[in-house]
C-alpha cells in the first residue's frame, strides 16, 4: 500500500478550504491547512507536503512570497497557484517565480483534482532508473529528480525537471506546445494555457543554458515548437 500523499492548502477563505479539503480527503490525500501566508510557509517547512495549493491574496504574506521563499530554500515541492480570474498577470508572475501550475477561481472540483493528480510527484514511475548523461555537460538522474551541469547540481522545479527530461529523452524531435501540455503537463485539454510552456522553457533555459539568449540545449523550431539538441 502506497503511503498517502499530503496536500497543503494555503487559503484564507474558510469555505474554499473546507470544500477542497473534503474532496482531497475523499480522493485519499492527507490534508494540511493554513489560513495566512506565514502559517503556510511554516506548514510547508514542517509538514513537507507533496503538493501545495497556494492562494495569492493572503493575510500576512502573499502567496508569491511564500513560493519565492520556498524556492530560495531549495524546496522543489509542486506548487499550484490559485488566482482570481481577472488577475491574468498573476499567472505569468506565478510561473516566473517557480510555481508549477495555476488554476483560476472559481474552479470546478473536478478540474482541481485533475490538476493535483497531474502535478503530484509520480515516484512509482521513476524507480530503478539511473543517472544518464545527455548533452552539453548535462546529467539527468531520474531517481532523485536531480539535474547537474558539469557536475554542479541545478535546482529545478518538478515541472522544469519533467519538461527537460521529456525533451532530452527524445533528442532532435520537435514537440508543439500542445504536445508538451499533453505529454508533460498531462492535460487532456488546452486553451490559453500553452504559454505556460513558453514560460517554463524560458525559466529552464535560464538555469541550464550557458547563454539563455542563445540556447544550445533546448531549441525553438519557429512556428512549430521546441526540441532538445542531441549535440
Ligand atoms: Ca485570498
Amino acid at each position: 500500500m502506497e503511503e498517502k500523499k499530503t496536500v497543503l492548502i494555503v487559503e484564507d477563505e474558510k469555505s474554499i478550504v473546507d470544500i477542497v479539503r473534503f474532496n482531497l480527503e475523499k480522493e485519499g490525500y492527507a490534508v494540511l491547512t493554513a489560513y495566512d501566508g506565514e502559517a503556510g510557509l511554516a506548514a510547508a517547512r514542517e509538514g513537507k507536503p507533496d503538493l501545495i495549493l497556494l492562494d495569492v491574496m493572503l493575510p500576512k504574506m502573499i502567496g508569491f512570497d511564500v513560493c519565492r521563499i520556498l524556492r530560495g530554500e531549495g524546496d522543489n515541492v509542486p506548487v499550484i497557484i490559485l488566482t482570481a480570474r481577472e488577475e491574468e498577470a498573476d499567472k505569468v508572475l506565478g510561473l516566473e517565480i517557480g510555481a508549477d501550475d495555476y488554476i483560476t477561481k472559481p474552479f470546478s472540483m473536478r478540474e482541481l483534482m485533475a490538476r493535483v493528480k497531474a502535478n503530484i510527484r509520480r515516484t512509482a514511475m521513476q524507480q530503478g532508473s539511473a543517472a544518464v548523461p545527455t548533452a552539453g555537460g548535462l546529467t539527468i538522474d531520474p531517481e532523485n529528480y536531480q539535474v547537474s551541469k558539469h557536475g554542479k547540481p541545478i535546482a529545478l522545479t518538478q515541472r522544469e525537471y519533467e519538461l527537460l527530461s521529456f525533451l532530452a529523452g527524445h533528442p532532435g524531435k520537435v514537440y508543439s506546445r500542445i504536445d508538451l501540455m499533453e505529454q508533460v503537463w498531462n492535460y487532456d485539454y488546452v486553451g490559453d494555457d500553452v504559454r505556460t510552456v513558453d514560460v517554463t522553457v524560458r525559466r529552464l533555459r535560464e538555469k541550464i543554458e550557458d547563454d539563455p539568449a542563445n540556447p544550445a540545449l533546448i531549441l525553438t523550431r519557429r512556428g512549430v515548437g521546441y526540441y532538445f539538441s542531441g549535440q
